[in-house]
């Protein structure tokens, strides 16, 4: 996706510890005819699948995955990252370890809007380490719904989550695949 690339160029800040920074359009500022683009080409990568449901993590995904289900008309879930214990029962857990904070955190979708006979599409901004899909497709497996895929933003294809999920036979689709990026220079290259 041209029009990604080109903003990730222009307007990505690269932090230290491999994080990019793309607050100004998609992580805290939201650029909406962006988003627009980002669900519609969604739509059309996973056009010869069904898709009843799509499925996120809170904060950032939501909005993308609000845009994406506008396509495909269907429902978007968010899963909460989970602060009370007295819940357990009515709702699926996992856990996952977060790129951007070092630590773990449990997330849950409550059992009333998961199950057996969905056909769930997972979106989210960013691809690492892949912890957070995984949990993810972790909620999907307990509540016997079907995986259709991952969408995701910005994969950074020099960490080993987009292989992972690759190789375990989840249809990933990354929209933009950063293949290097220095901290020194500013330069970002894409995988073509
Ligand atoms: P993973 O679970 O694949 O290791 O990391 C993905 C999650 O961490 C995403 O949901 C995103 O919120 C966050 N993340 C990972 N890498 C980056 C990054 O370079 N920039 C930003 N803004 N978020 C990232």
């Amino acid at each position: 996706m041209e029009r990604l690339k080109d903003k990730i160029r222009r307007c990505g800040k690269i932090a230290s510890g491999n994080v990019l920074k793309v607050d100004s359009f998609l992580n805290h500022q939201m650029d909406i005819r962006l988003f627009e683009e980002i669900g519609w080409e969604f739509k059309k990568r996973f056009a010869d699948v069904e898709v009843n449901k799509i499925l996120t993590i809170e904060a950032s995904g939501i909005g993308i995955a609000c845009m994406t289900a506008r396509y495909f008309d269907v429902p978007v879930v968010f899963a909460k990252k989970n602060k009370t214990k007295n819940i357990a029962g009515e709702v699926y857990t996992s856990q996952v370890e977060s790129f951007t904070h070092g630590r773990v955190y449990d997330i849950m979708v409550s059992k009333e809007f998961l199950g057996k006979g969905d056909r769930i599409l997972l979106i989210d901004d960013f691809l690492a380490n892949g912890k957070a899909i995984e949990g993810l497709v972790k909620l999907v497996k307990d509540s016997g719904a079907s995986l259709v895929g991952a969408g995701v933003v910005i994969e950074k294809g020099f960490q080993p989550g987009g292989d992972k999920l690759r190789r375990q036979g989840i249809r990933l689709e990354s929209l933009a695949i950063v293949e290097s990026m220095d901290e020194q220079t500013g330069l970002i290259v894409f995988r073509e």
